[in-house]
């Protein structure tokens, strides 16, 4: 009769739908499977000293390869990784991958090496542990450690960041503000926080040849940046006209294809010792 069936009819739904709820991997899983398999992997993009005219160093980038060979993006499965609480293990992760690959390295002593750290790592017990971890493990090479944070990163918490930030600072690890200007830093905080580095978003470099009214806003970040005698990168410089603005204003570094795109460990090897010596022709 109807009853029977309709009852019936319902169980095999909740059958077929609770089945394939259970084959859709979580997020967490999904970055905890790749991890496993040694989908990860890094891209270093070298950046460049204008004053030396040669490289300064390089950021540490992460790369996801899928197992049917796509990459990933990597704003989208970072965003994602932070959201589900994923950030930290990955990072681990990456500091594992270059501690491990840099066993190979020949670098220049006073190498800048940048990584992106996130505000939920530095408030992580493991923080500091992590660092210094890392850091014994490439003392050798006497690099520049150098920690990338976002505006988002240095606010999400008070005193502690800074103390924990202030701690590694004395160790000799530099602390950089990344895609400045995107975020909602107070000028203040600028003052009160342990800072190298000022990364300007290649948002406002990108405004140097465009006709929005971007560029000045550019001019006043140079300008505070000397005041608080913080050195400048240029992010995502992609023309000569954009190095030459930039040079012309006093900034140190920068940062772009125009320059280097990111690379895999051996090719930035064989990158440094070649392009890396020679100056950016501009013009
Ligand atoms: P970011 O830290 O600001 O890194 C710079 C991004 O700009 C990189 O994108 C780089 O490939 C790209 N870029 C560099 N030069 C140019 C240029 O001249 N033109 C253009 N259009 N783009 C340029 P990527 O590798 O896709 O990374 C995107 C963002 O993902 C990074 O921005 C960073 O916020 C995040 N990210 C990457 N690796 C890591 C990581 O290991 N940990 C964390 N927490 N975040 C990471
Ligand atoms: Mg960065
Ligand atoms: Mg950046
Ligand atoms: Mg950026």
């Amino acid at each position: 009769t109807f009853m029977p069936m309709a009852v019936i009819f319902s169980l095999l739904l909740i059958m077929v739908t609770n089945s394939w709820l259970k084959r859709r991997v979580s997020i967490p899983d999904q970055l905890r499977r790749a991890i496993k398999r040694h989908e990860f992997s890094v891209n270093y993009q070298p950046v460049y000293n204008i004053t030396t005219g040669i490289v300064a160093g390089a950021e540490a980038l992460m790369r996801w390869q899928l197992p049917n060979g796509q990459w990933a993006r990597p704003d989208l499965f970072i965003s994602a990784a932070e959201e589900e609480g994923m950030i930290v293990p990955l990072t681990k992760h990456l500091l594992e991958l270059i501690a491990e690959e840099s066993i190979s390295w020949q670098i220049p002593p006073g190498f800048h090496l940048g990584l992106n750290i996130t505000g939920e790592h530095i408030q992580h017990p493991d923080f500091i542990t992590d660092i210094r971890q890392f850091a014994a493990q490439v003392a050798h090479h006497h690099l520049l450690i150098t920690l990338e944070l976002t505006e988002r990163s240095l606010i999400s918490d008070g005193p502690e960041v800074i103390e924990k930030l202030q701690l590694l600072r004395n160790e000799g690890i530099r602390i950089s503000i990344d895609d400045f200007g995107t975020g909602h830093c107070s000028l203040s905080y600028l003052q009160t926080f342990p800072l190298d580095y000022l990364k300007i978003d290649r948002g406002f470099v990108a405004a140097i040849e465009s006709t929005d009214d971007d560029a000045p806003v550019l001019d006043a970040i140079i300008a505070l940046s000397h005041k608080l005698k913080l050195s400048i990168v240029g992010e995502g410089v992609e023309t000569s006209v954009q190095l030459d603005y930039l040079k012309d204003r006093g900034v140190t570094f920068i940062q772009g294809y125009l320059y280097a795109r990111p690379m895999a460990s051996s090719a930035l090897m064989t990158w440094i010792q070649h392009e890396g010596q020679q100056p950016l022709t501009s013009g």
